[in-house]
């Protein structure tokens, strides 16, 4: 849905309620849904205390959503802010060593706090804290990964926050609006908000200029969007505007929606479902279609395996690889990494993400998925490549 197209820029200035309502549609219809939750709702900002009442609202509108069939993963703030009490640090910025300190005091309370509060909703809370490696370096980004989808298989909802106490000033996100949008990249979710303490991104920072202009929705960014977002920066969290673009960039670009909303009214994101006003970055795609076309752009595949006819019939018939089907492997590579499927002539039938390395591939050819177990040491999926990561090649 596009609205109101300006300058034949990709940009919706004005929306009605209702418009909003359908908008939200991507709220309500997504599979997957990452809410980032910011630290100016989570804690008063006089007393440093947690704002529970407002929790309380915000976990029953998680649990609506997940008795609709929706999964959630949360990404909260607010360790830093909730722990400088307890330690007696006053108002003002922390030295390093002070906030990875808070962070430790905070995150064990926010935690107790999600995890009594979506009791109540007979929903079962997984903490999880990531490093900036644990999305950047291949080998953690897999592992975080697949716990992150057997957590959500088994229906709990997992709260993420960035281990402040480990991380350091150079590799840390700093910010939670880009953690989440990697960790919607991640796990291939199809929504992602922003609650914050602003409504959405204007033409300028409303606080200085008044008369700035509410941008309803974004379709793609550009120099002048950028431009937008300025400097306008948070109370109490790290994130400005600027960061919640770098989010929406992310997030596009893996087909997840993403929408930018205030937070701080109760039931947050059933006010979203009920046309609130809010900004919404739509991307051009799903977010299968993007991580297919990621396969299919790679330019050289680290290695490749040999299928028999029975292999390139199932998979031209959209079935996963398993490795009865696999007849050999050449090049090196590891779990993770984009290979070519080659059929029993050596053409190129497909391009996907192999499950195994080279090693492993070599060791489980031939064999049925159930064997694997006992030929590796460990049970490893039982496709090869499978079908959501594997792209046929036309010739
Ligand atoms: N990870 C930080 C915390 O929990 C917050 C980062 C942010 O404000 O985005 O306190």
């Amino acid at each position: 849905m596009r609205l109101t197209d300006y300058d034949g820029a990709n940009i919706a200035y004005f929306m009605s309620s209702n418009a909003h309502k359908t908008a939200a549609r991507r709220l309500t219809d997504a599979k997957r849904v990452v809410v980032k939750v910011g630290s100016t709702l989570l804690v008063d900002a006089e007393k440093g205390r947690l704002n529970r009442a407002w929790l309380e609202t915000f976990t029953a509108d998680v649990a609506r959503l997940r008795k609709r069939g929706q999964e959630v993963i949360l990404v909260s703030s607010g360790s830093i802010a909730l722990g400088r009490r307890h330690l007696g640090l006053g108002a003002g910025k922390l030295k390093l060593e002070e906030s990875q300190a808070a962070a430790a005091v905070g995150q064990i309370r926010l935690a107790h706090a999600y995890k009594e509060l979506l009791d109540h909703h007979e929903l079962t809370v997984a903490q999880i804290l990531l490093t900036f490696e644990d999305t950047e370096v291949r080998r953690r980004y897999l592992n975080a990964r697949g716990t992150l989808n057997t957590l959500l298989s088994l229906g709990s909802v997992p709260v993420i926050n960035e281990n402040d106490t480990v991380a350091t000033a150079e590799i840390r996100y700093g910010d939670n609006d880009r953690l989440a949008a990697r960790v919607a990249q991640m796990i291939g979710a199809d929504c992602l908000v922003l609650l914050s303490d602003i409504d959405g991104l204007y033409s300028a920072d409303p606080a200085e200029q008044p008369d700035a202009t509410f941008i309803a929705e974004v379709h793609e960014i550009t120099a002048q969007i950028e431009a937008m977002a300025g400097g306008v920066s948070s109370a109490m969290g790290s994130g400005g505007m600027q960061t919640k673009i770098a989010a929406a960039k992310i997030a596009m670009g893996a087909g997840c929606h993403l929408c930018i909303a205030k937070g701080a009214y109760q039931h947050p994101l059933k006010r979203i479902e009920d046309g609130a006003r809010c900004t919404w970055f739509v991307p051009s795609s799903t977010p299968v279609a993007m991580r297919k076309q990621w396969i299919a752009g790679s330019l050289k595949p680290a290695g490749a395996v040999r299928v028999d006819e029975g292999a390139v019939k199932a998979l031209r018939g959209r079935k996963s690889l398993l490795p009865a089907g696999v007849t050999g492997t050449s090049g090196s590579f590891g779990r993770g990494d984009t290979i070519s499927v080659l059929g029993p002539d050596g053409t190129e039938v497909a391009r996907g993400i192999c499950a195994y390395s080279d090693k492993d591939a070599a060791r489980i050819m031939g064999r049925k998925s159930r064997e694997i177990e006992a030929l590796l040491g460990f049970r490893g999926r039982d496709e090869m490549v499978h079908r959501d990561d594997l792209v046929l090649m036309t010739n």
